[in-house]
């Protein structure tokens, strides 16, 4: 297990007011803290430039929850790499399944947004999950290989630094049902496995695979124990200075 990432995916929730308050709460905590593991946080667009300013010189990580897949132009309401990159954010998380579900993106959109996002110089969280329809009929893993490869076969190994998988199944996500740590680490396994199939081991030493869907600080330490899970993606729990701030806490007492 390498230090692992405890990112909180905010969802369409806290506009600059609310975003401000949280993030000076989740400062406090850690400030005066020399901290192991990785802290990142994904408010919405409106509110990365409040985080950035509450987050000043704090080791956390700021990015966005999603980027459009061409440089800058006539696409409107849209916002590319270029600027999530020129208002502060390090990080942007693609393919998240409520975007694959809600606004229909295909793996291939996927693949072309994490490619021009890392040729941008952004670290790209990749969401990649089965629905529990997939889980039932035992097409978990391949539905999970496929979303990889589409994406995967648009980068090389030189860009494993920049990416980050984050394994989610559709049915655990914001239903506060969880797959068991054994279902995670049997997935993350499955998915390391296959990246080495890919890349060398030595281009993925310091490739993490999140773990997301209904972590709470309940059920943080069981799943962040797993062999292969160097992390979580935090939705509901993240909104909250103290359930996020307690799973970072579970993560200090296991990073190495
Ligand atoms: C997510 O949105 O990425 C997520 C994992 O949500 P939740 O923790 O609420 O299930």
């Amino acid at each position: 297990m390498s230090n692992l990432l405890i990112a909180g995916n905010w969802k369409m929730n806290k506009g600059p007011e609310e975003a401000q308050k949280l993030l000076k709460e989740i400062r406090a905590n850690l400030d005066g803290r020399k901290l192991t593991s990785q802290v990142a946080v994904f408010p919405p667009y409106v509110s990365i430039h409040t985080a950035k300013e509450v987050l000043d010189e704090t080791p956390v990580f700021i990015g966005a929850q999603n980027v459009h897949e061409s440089s800058p132009g006539a696409f409107t309401g849209e916002v590319s790499s270029s600027m999530l990159l020129e208002a502060g954010c390090s990080h942007v998380i693609i393919g998240h399944s409520e975007r694959r579900e809600h606004f229909g993106e295909s793996n291939e959109l996927v693949a072309r947004k994490a490619r021009r996002a890392i040729n941008d110089g952004l670290k790209v969280i990749l969401c990649v999950g089965e629905t529990l329809q997939e889980r039932k009929k035992n097409r978990h893993q391949k539905v999970v290989m496929e979303q990889l490869r589409s994406v995967l076969q648009q980068l090389t190994e030189e860009n494993a630094n920049s990416l980050t998988i984050a394994y989610e199944p559709v049915w655990a996500i914001g239903t506060g049902e969880t797959a068991t740590p054994q279902q995670a680490q049997e997935m993350h396994a499955f998915i390391r496995n296959y990246l080495t199939e890919l890349w060398s081991t030595q281009a993925l030493s310091g490739l993490k695979i999140l773990y997301g869907g209904s972590m709470k600080p309940e059920n943080a330490m069981e799943l962040l124990k797993q062999e292969d899970v160097d992390g979580g993606l935090i939705g509901g729990a993240s909104l909250k200075a103290e359930s996020f701030c307690e799973i970072i806490n579970i993560a200090e007492n296991l990073s190495r």
